[in-house]
C-alpha cells in the first residue's frame, strides 16, 4: 500500500471523526439550548453559557477529531503491514453482550486510572488543563482535550483490539455508545430520573452530575462508566448523591425555589 491510500484513509476518518462530533455533540448542545426554558430544573450549573468557552470546545474538539483519525490510521497502517494484529470473530448474541459489557468495564479501568494520573502535578498543566477550562462544560466540550489526552482517550480502542479478541459490532456499538455518552456527561442538565444515583443497580452508573462536579470542583469523579472505581478508591465526591437529589427535580419546578440552593452553591465552588 503507498502513501496515498494511507492519506486518503486519515482524511476519511478525519471527515467522519468531525461529521460525528458536529452532529452528536453538536445536535445536543443546539437541542438542550432550544429547551433550556423547559430543562431549567435540571441545568446543573448556573453560570452563564459564554461564546468564548463555546469557540473553545469546538475548536479543540476539532483538533482532537484530526488527533484520533491520525491514531486511527497508525492501527490502520499497523494491521495491513502486518505489525499489528486484530483477532477478530463472529460471536452470538450473548457472547456480543458479554464481550460489550468486558469492553465498557475495560475501558471505565483504562479512563479512571489515565485520568487520574493526568491530574498528577506534572501531567495536569500539559495534558488535561485543556479539558478542564470548561468549569461548567456544554455537550460541545465532549472532545474538548489537549492532543496529548485525545491519543490517550482514541488508544483504549486499538489497544482493547489488540489484546482481547473482539468482533467488528462490538467496536461500532462501543464507539457510537461512547458518543452519546460522552456528550451527555458533559451536557450540563441531569436527565436520569429522580433516584437513580441511589437505586440498587442504577447507582452503580455514572450521570451528568456524577461528571460535572468532576469538571466544577476537580478533586472527585474520576470515572466514565461507573461509580465503582471512585467508591474503592475513596474518591467519589462526598455529596455526590445529595446533588444528584438536588439537580433530579420534576421539570415543573423552576429555578430559585428552596431545593435549587445547593446546585447554585456546587457552580460557585472553584476548581481544585
Ligand atoms: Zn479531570
Ligand atoms: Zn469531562
Amino acid at each position: 500500500m503507498d502513501l496515498n491510500f494511507y492519506l486518503t484513509w486519515f482524511g476519511v476518518i478525519t471527515l467522519g471523526e468531525t461529521v460525528r462530533y458536529l452532529l452528536v455533540a453538536g445536535g445536543m448542545f443546539l437541542a438542550f439550548l432550544a429547551l433550556s426554558r423547559w430543562l431549567a430544573p435540571r441545568k446543573i450549573q448556573d453560570k452563564p453559557l459564554k461564546f468564548k468557552d463555546v469557540r473553545r470546545e469546538i475548536a479543540a474538539s476539532l483538533v482532537s477529531c484530526v488527533v484520533f483519525a491520525g491514531v486511527i490510521t497508525l492501527t490502520i497502517v499497523g494491521l495491513y503491514t502486518g505489525v499489528l494484529t486484530w483477532r477478530s470473530f463472529q460471536l452470538s448474541v450473548g457472547a456480543t453482550i458479554l464481550f460489550q459489557i468486558a469492553m465498557a468495564i475495560g475501558h471505565d479501568t483504562y479512563f479512571y486510572w489515565t485520568h487520574r494520573m493526568m491530574h498528577g502535578r506534572r501531567l495536569f498543566r500539559t495534558v488535561h488543563l485543556t479539558h478542564h477550562q470548561s468549569k461548567a462544560p456544554t455537550a460541545l466540550a465532549s472532545y474538548a482535550f489537549s492532543p496529548i489526552e485525545a491519543a490517550v482517550q482514541v488508544g483504549f480502542v486499538p489497544l482493547w483490539v489488540l489484546l482481547v479478541p473482539t468482533a467488528p459490532e462490538n467496536v461500532g456499538f462501543f464507539v457510537a455508545h461512547q458518543v452519546i455518552h460522552n456528550a451527555f456527561g458533559h451536557s450540563g442538565y441531569e436527565l436520569a430520573w429522580p433516584g437513580f444515583a441511589r437505586g440498587r443497580i442504577t447507582q452503580w452508573f455514572a450521570t451528568t452530575t456524577h461528571h460535572d462536579l468532576h469538571h466544577s470542583e476537580g478533586r472527585y469523579n474520576f470515572g466514565l462508566w461507573f461509580t465503582w472505581w471512585d467508591r474503592m478508591m475513596g474518591t467519589e465526591h462526598p455529596h455526590y448523591r445529595e446533588r444528584f437529589d438536588a439537580n433530579a427535580r420534576p421539570l415543573f419546578r423552576r429555578r430559585g425555589t428552596a431545593q435549587a440552593a445547593p446546585v447554585a452553591a456546587a457552580g460557585s465552588q472553584g476548581n481544585a
